[in-house]
């Protein structure tokens, strides 16, 4: 019973979803077969002028089309996981050059980092995409200006009554989180901006992706994602990854080993 009612509501995802694509290809290829029409029918006539601006126009339909089609295949054949032991403090601080050049210079950028951070087990690279991901959308949240933070810290599901809940994911968690001062959520979008492809940007802008991987990204480390944010206060999108007991840095190194005696 269920697992009838779950496998509905994926179809329906499914059926959303591909609607969804269906719809902005369509439009995608209107706008491709428009200007190739006015272009056949201007050449038709012998008239020259402005025929570049046509082509232009249908080029810049084709490479949105090809971009929502290359990240469309890249979410299909996503990269199974690959967990290490990782710090994140030094990752995020291994990422600094990158987020300057990707937010723009009217926003400052901090990083608030818990000093004996805990490590944690999970995929580095897919959680450099993630905070990646997070600052390109704080960046567009932010058009005019303001302020981004990334901030560590430890946790314990039993010291809190927030998010996650107890048993959602283990009771000793390290949380990732990027905070903006930009436009703010409604509640409506909070509650779907972590289905695949909801997207409130402009067509050929936004994928609708990047949150969804990042949950995916979250619950398959067994951890949790949630967003709390408030129109014209800020987004603060948290990423809870469980805490690993090892022996940290010793372990990774000879994970390393390892791997490189494999290759
Ligand atoms: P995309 O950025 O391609 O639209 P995402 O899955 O990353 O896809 O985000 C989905 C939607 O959630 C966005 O279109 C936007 O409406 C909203 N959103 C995400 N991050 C923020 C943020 N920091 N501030 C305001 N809205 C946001």
């Amino acid at each position: 019973m269920e697992n009838d009612l779950r496998q509905s509501q994926k179809m329906e995802a499914v059926g959303q979803l591909t609607g969804g694509i269906a719809h902005d290809f369509n439009n995608l290829l209107t706008g491709i077969v428009g200007s190739l029409d006015l272009l056949q029918s201007r050449m038709a006539k012998g008239r020259k002028e402005n025929l570049g601006r046509y082509v232009e126009t249908a080029m810049a339909s084709a490479n949105r089309a090809a971009a929502l089609t290359h990240r469309l295949l890249a979410f299909a054949r996503r990269q199974p996981l690959d967990p290490k032991p990782t710090d994140a403090n030094a990752l995020i601080l291994g990422m600094s050059d990158l987020l300057r050049r990707t937010i723009s210079e009217a926003i400052a950028l901090r990083t608030e980092t818990e000093h004996d951070l805990w490590p944690t087990l999970c995929d580095p690279h897919q959680l450099e995409n993630a905070i990646l991901n997070l600052a390109i959308n704080a960046r567009d949240a932010m058009p005019s200006g303001g302020s981004l933070t990334i901030r560590t810290r430890n946790g314990r599901l039993s010291e809190t009554t927030a998010e996650p809940k107890p048993g959602e994911m283990p009771d000793e968690y390290v949380c990732i989180s990027v905070t903006d001062t930009g436009t703010g959520m409604p509640p409506d979008v909070i509650a779907r901006a972590f289905d695949p492809f909801f997207t409130t940007k402009p067509l050929g802008q936004g994928t609708g992706l990047g949150l969804s991987m990042i949950y995916g990204f979250a619950k398959q480390s067994e951890g949790h994602a949630r967003i709390e944010s408030e129109v014209g206060v800020g987004t603060t999108i948290g990423i809870y990854l469980p805490r690993h007991h090892g022996a940290g840095a010793e372990e990774a190194a000879l994970l390393e080993v390892h791997e490189m005696q494999r290759g």
